[in-house]
């Protein structure tokens, strides 16, 4: 998000939020608290929906006053500056989920890693990944998270998204343009910019019968993989670039000798290179000059360009080349 309007009054919205929609706001709530990679700076202005209700109320509220707003599922993709967020920061905490026949309804705040362990219950597969994704659905679907072979694209049948002239569609899984960690509702609203146009409220995923047992194994595995290969005990923001046409950008940042690289702290992991993670000190500005040197060093090194799959969220306005170096 850039810039704040100068007529966004953060106190009086907060009243007019909880007159109008009964949610409570809390001013300067830091994000670092909201994020997996646990920096991040104040919201202006921040609001937890703990239902579908709440979560179109509070964004057509932004929507209908033209303030600045981000939608924040665990903020497991997210790298908050330390400057924090101007406007509105909507915490998507929606959690009703339920299973029909072979299909999973979930609200968008719905943690991936309980889809997994819900449809495991019910006896469906499709869903085992979300076990690795510390995300929500609403998150997922916008990133098209994916891991271990499969994504949500694979298995979603359709979401339920709130568009900018504030109407609501059931959009099925081929409108959305998903793609390798992509997504129309990406496309429409850039890493890092304000007032998405397309927000998820809910999604349908359509699953297939099996054996809970045989699908409890894959979940272990996964758990498994993931304490073997992934540096979990850290704050991060899961894989820091985008893998290039096939190749792995672990594989390009391991091999120019660039695990360990530190700058305050944060540090591109040892554990997996396409990885950084805080040392609990660290701040934004921290984990921004680790990632755009590892990214200036495969580029000139290696030649290269690896594009982030990390967003750069909030209030960077006044993050220069200087502050990089
Ligand atoms: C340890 C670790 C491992 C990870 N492993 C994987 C992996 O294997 N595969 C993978 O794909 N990702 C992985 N990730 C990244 C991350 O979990 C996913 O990108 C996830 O989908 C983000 O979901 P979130 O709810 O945390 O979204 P956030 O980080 O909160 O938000 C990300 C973006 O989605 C938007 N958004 C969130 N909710 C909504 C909504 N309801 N409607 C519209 N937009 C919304 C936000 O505005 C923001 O632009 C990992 C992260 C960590 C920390």
């Amino acid at each position: 998000m850039t810039g704040s309007p100068a007529a966004f009054d953060a106190i009086a919205t907060g009243t007019e939020i909880q007159r109008r929609l009964g949610v409570k706001t809390v001013r300067d709530e830091l994000l670092a608290r909201h994020t997996t990679m646990r920096v991040g700076g104040p919201a202006d202005l921040f609001a937890v929906a703990h239902n579908a209700f709440e979560l179109r109320g509070l964004v057509r509220f932004a929507r209908g006053r033209a303030i600045p707003f981000l939608v924040l599922g665990r903020g497991s993709n997210l790298v908050v500056a330390d400057a924090g967020v101007r406007g509105l920061v909507i915490q998507a905490r929606a959690e009703a989920s339920r299973v029909d026949g072979d299909r999973y309804h979930a609200d968008a705040g719905v943690p991936m890693a309980r889809a997994a362990t819900e449809t495991q219950a019910a006896g469906l597969t499709g869903l085992e990944f979300g076990l690795a994704i510390p995300g929500t659905v609403g998150g997922a679907v916008w990133a098209n998270a994916g891991a271990h072979g499969a994504d949500t694209g694979a298995v979603l049948e359709s979401a339920t998204l709130l568009l900018g002239d504030t109407s609501e569609v059931v959009a099925p899984a081929a409108d959305l343009g998903l793609a390798y960690r992509h997504s129309r509702l990406k496309a429409a609203n850039p890493p890092g910019s304000t007032n998405p146009v397309e927000i998820v409220l809910s999604a349908v995923f359509r699953l297939t019968p099996a054996d809970p047992a045989e699908i409890k194994a894959r979940l272990d595995d996964i758990r498994g993989w993931r304490r073997e290969h992934q540096p979990l005990g850290l704050p991060s923001a899961g894989s820091v670039f985008r893998n290039p046409d096939g190749d792995s950008a672990g594989r390009l940042v391991d091999e120019l000798g660039l695990k360990g690289y530190r700058r305050g702290g944060a540090a591109v992991s040892e554990k997996h290179a396409n990885f950084i993670v805080n040392d609990r000190k660290g701040t934004a500005a921290d984990v921004r000059r680790v990632a755009e040197h590892v990214r200036d060093e495969v580029r000139r090194r290696a030649g290269v360009d690896l594009v982030f799959e990390i967003e750069f969220a909030g209030d960077w306005s006044g993050w220069t080349q200087e502050d990089a170096a």
